[in-house]
């Protein structure tokens, strides 16, 4: 029985020496980091779990989640990131956050830019009605934004770069898919970062930055997957 019982042991630091060998391998993939972690943790191995726990504090297995303001304070999110994406960086355009520079300064960017892929389903930022369907540039009648209007809480998002799967009037819950994104592939060739463009209107008519009510915090990635 003794001996049963040290040979099943023996058995069973091997399995975790292999998986320790495997781990060690893809250290340094995050995206293979953290199913390996599961698989490792499933066979029970001591000194694999250890080496996985290491693996998955590292920075490149975190990931950006969004979280919406809850202004009317019923514990809800009112507001929502319309791709889940993060804002759009420095390109040869430009740069993606409120107030950055246009036209060599001669004006400023109004809304705030978050990274899409082309033809992605995009959310209400707010709920409310749509209120308007209109077409982001004169003379161009392919790119659209969708207006969003919530008389309750007063404000009013425009999305834009969308192709809408809604009707004026519509009602729309937060979250809520109303469109997929339409890429700015053909506008821009010139190497800008595919996005949508959020404004937020508060109720003095002036537009705000949507960052202060949509924020990302980071989170490691297998606690993302959880919730
Ligand atoms: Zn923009």
């Amino acid at each position: 029985m003794e001996e049963a019982a040290s040979a099943g042991a023996r058995v069973s630091m091997g399995k975790g020496l292999l998986a320790a060998a495997f781990l060690l391998g893809v250290a340094g993939s995050a995206a293979l980091a953290a199913p390996a972690a599961h698989k490792a943790n499933a066979s029970g191995g001591r000194l694999a779990t250890r080496i996985v726990a290491r693996s998955v504090s590292a920075p490149q297995v975190e990931r950006l989640v969004w979280r919406g303001a809850d202004v009317d304070g019923d514990g809800q999110a009112d507001f929502a990131n319309p791709t889940g994406h993060d804002t759009r960086k420095t390109d040869p355009y430009g740069c993606g956050e409120f107030g950055a520079s246009r036209d060599g300064g001669a004006r400023r960017h109004e809304g705030v830019d978050f990274m899409a892929e082309a033809e992605q389903p995009l959310v209400a930022p707010i709920s409310g009605y749509v209120s308007k369907i209109g077409f982001a540039y004169p003379g161009d009648n392919v790119l659209k934004f969708v207006e969003i209007t919530n008389p309750a809480l007063r404000y009013t998002a425009r999305v834009f770069y969308i192709d809408p799967q809604v009707e004026l009037g519509q009602a729309v819950h937060v979250g809520q898919p109303i469109g997929v994104h339409h890429t700015l592939e053909q506008k821009y060739p010139g190497g800008m970062t595919d996005h949508v463009h959020l404004e937020i209107i508060d109720n003095r008519g002036a537009r705000i930055d949507a960052t202060r009510l949509i924020t990302a915090r980071h989170e490691p990635a297998s606690e993302a997957a959880k919730g």
